[in-house]
């Protein structure tokens, strides 16, 4: 018991980062290697450590020897053996880009790419004048939403969004709903937006998005299959019209900024204009 109580007053700062930075490289190693011919390997090499170690309890010397034996043997073996691997996991170390860059950049990056996969599919739809709802959900979760139609659980990107939306297509006819770079569903059923006020001309699937955009923070996106435009509904409002660079900087998020923008811009020109 004391030498517990001894071990835990003698934790340091130090010992905590220590056992943080090898904890994290367990991880990445498990991460890099999970669903890949090593894995099965290294719980190969788990199992006879194990076996050593209870064959030297119970003192089962030779059992022992020739495990100790194989374990050295295999070492040299596993080199030899995934050389190709170990190649491959020293290049992605190379590659990693935290040491040159910040989570919070990379994170931005991989947003980025996902956008443009979306967008790139918006504008091939739009083009094509193929009917679209696509709704990216952020904070507020739609799982109401998804289970009323097929999951997909697919990494998102243009040509797998372009071929839901094909017409006559068991998956066409709802919405998509995309959850950071994942499709998690299609074909989902939203509820119509209740506004009294919305323009007449609009039907049922810019009134889906709308609705959908009232009860949640996500960002609806709309292709229209009559005129192939573009909109964009968030909080209940409806942007239209929206060419492809609009449209990334609202997804972007930089949008907010670029009005900011443009309304002190014209403030400034009122002002001096008088
Ligand atoms: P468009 O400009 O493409 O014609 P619209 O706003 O005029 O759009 P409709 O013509 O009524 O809308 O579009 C019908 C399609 O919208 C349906 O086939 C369906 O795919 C989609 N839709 C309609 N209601 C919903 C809903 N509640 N949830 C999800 N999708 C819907
Ligand atoms: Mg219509």
């Amino acid at each position: 018991m004391s030498l517990l109580k001894d071990m835990m007053l003698n934790i340091g700062v130090r010992d905590i980062i220590d056992i943080f930075l090898v904890a994290f490289a367990i991880y990445k190693m498990y991460i890099l290697i999970k669903e890949t011919r090593a894995e099965q390997l290294l719980k190969g090499i788990f199992v006879i450590l194990l076996l050593t170690n209870v064959s030297k309890w119970l003192e089962l010397y030779t059992t022992n020897w020739i495990l100790e034996k194989a374990m050295t043997v295999g070492v040299i073996a596993i080199l030899i053996v995934f050389q190709p691997e170990l190649r491959r996991a020293l290049e992605y170390i190379g590659r990693t880009k935290f040491l040159s860059k910040s989570f919070i950049e990379i994170k931005r990056e991989e947003e980025e790419q996902v956008i443009d996969e979306i967008i790139e599919a918006v504008a091939s739809l739009s083009r094509q004048k193929i009917g679209a709802l696509i709704i990216l959900e952020r904070e507020t979760g739609l799982n109401e939403v998804v289970e009323t139609g097929t999951k997909i659980e697919g990494n998102v990107s243009s040509s797998l969004l372009i071929n839901i939306f094909i017409p006559n297509t068991p998956l066409h006819d709802g919405a998509v709903i995309l959850k950071e770079d994942i499709i998690k569903a299609a074909a989902c059923l939203l509820p119509l937006s209740e506004n009294m006020h919305l323009n007449k001309e609009l039907g049922t699937r810019h009134r889906a998005a709308i609705g959908i955009s009232e009860m949640s923070d996500c960002v609806a996106i709309v292709v229209s299959e009559e005129t192939g435009g573009i909109s964009v509904a968030e909080r209940g409002r409806l942007r239209r019209y929206l060419d492809v660079k609009s449209l990334k900087n609202i997804l972007m998020k930089t949008d907010d900024k670029i009005e900011i923008k443009q309304n002190f811009i014209a403030r400034w020109r009122n002002k001096n204009e008088k």
